[in-house]
């Protein structure tokens, strides 16, 4: 779960990438990760970054992928803001790719603010949406908003879950600070949503304000609450594996991805959650999904962490 897919629009997908200032490089750097040229983010980048990912997960350990559309920012009265936002991936995309592709699950992302927000939730819970997703703190969405509610009953209804980016991030310009809090979550929860928080509210940069203890409170209150291990391979989000794998928390714990995301055990290694002989093995492993797979099961995630999101995905054709 949490695989990302961009896109520029080369084919016609819809897709558009906007990355400026010090988001250019970190673009190259994710790109190249996947083992796709820099100069593709100019090009065909399109086609070339759906054939990797094909690639990677059908080559890789697991069984498939819920890709991610990522919608536009909007303001609180539904209108879209204009130059924030660093891409987009639209629905209808993510749809039909999961329609061409039997290993690729679609999840949907849908501002609530958005004038045809109900509407749209219709039309991909119609076209096999299996996820929602959004980011509270980079979208300009406070999920709290009494507005809302009727989305997430709806959600709740139609058992679609909400994948939430939790937590400092630094990949996407951020709109509002403190919407990273996972407190932000508690409509949709109390609405009946079965709730993902990514990252675990694990904090990204240094200096970004540490939500993982909310985020475990939280789980207490909330049954329908999980968390997502998502880039837990890179410094500082993989800070909190060892909580994470604590009886108390563990049957919460999703494998979520965040592909194209870089993935890396020298963290995991100086912790002491893998060995060097671990380490050494999957670190030079040149399918990304594969090493954080590798990774995760060496850092002590059992089984169910990477079968569990079956139960959870709103899966129409098996129901
Ligand atoms: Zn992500």
């Amino acid at each position: 779960m949490h695989v990302h897919l961009v896109g520029n629009g080369s084919g016609g997908t819809g897709c558009w990438l906007r990355v400026r200032g010090w988001h250019r490089p970190l673009a190259a750097l994710m790109v190249r990760q996947i083992g796709l040229p820099s100069s593709c983010l100019k090009g065909d980048l399109d086609r070339l970054y759906l054939e990797r990912l094909l690639e990677q997960v059908k080559t890789s350990s697991l069984a498939g992928a819920v890709i991610l559309a990522h919608d536009k920012v909007y303001d609180e009265c539904g209108k879209a803001m204009e130059g924030a936002g660093s891409f987009y991936v639209p629905n209808d995309y993510v749809l039909r790719l999961a329609r061409d592709h039997r290993e690729l699950l679609p999840a949907v992302s849908i501002h609530p603010a958005r004038p045809d927000a109900l509407d749209e939730l219709e039309r991909c819970l119609t076209g096999g949406a299996v996820m929602m997703k959004c980011l509270p703190n980079c979208h300009n969405i406070d999920c709290n908003d009494r507005r809302y509610t009727r989305f997430w009953e709806r959600m709740a209804e139609s058992r679609l879950p909400l994948l939430a980016h939790t937590g400092g991030e630094h990949t996407v310009p951020v709109v509002r600070r403190e919407l990273a809090d996972p407190r932000t979550l508690r409509l949709p929860l109390e609405c009946g949503v079965t709730v993902v928080a990514a990252h675990c509210a694990t904090k990204s940069g240094l200096f970004d304000p540490e939500y993982f203890h909310v985020f475990v409170e939280m789980t207490r209150r909330y049954p329908n609450l999980y968390g997502d291990t998502s880039a837990f391979n890179v410094p500082i989000r993989g800070r909190h594996v060892r909580e994470c794998l604590d009886p108390s928390l563990v049957d919460r714990m999703l494998h979520g991805s965040d592909y194209p995301v870089p993935v890396h055990g020298h963290f995991a290694w100086l912790k002491g959650y893998v060995d060097w002989a671990t380490f050494r093995r999957w670190e030079t492993h040149p399918n990304i999904l594969e090493r954080d797979y590798q990774l995760k099961r060496a850092m002590g995630f059992p089984e169910e962490s990477f079968s569990r999101i079956w139960k959870i995905l709103r899966l129409p054709l098996e129901a």
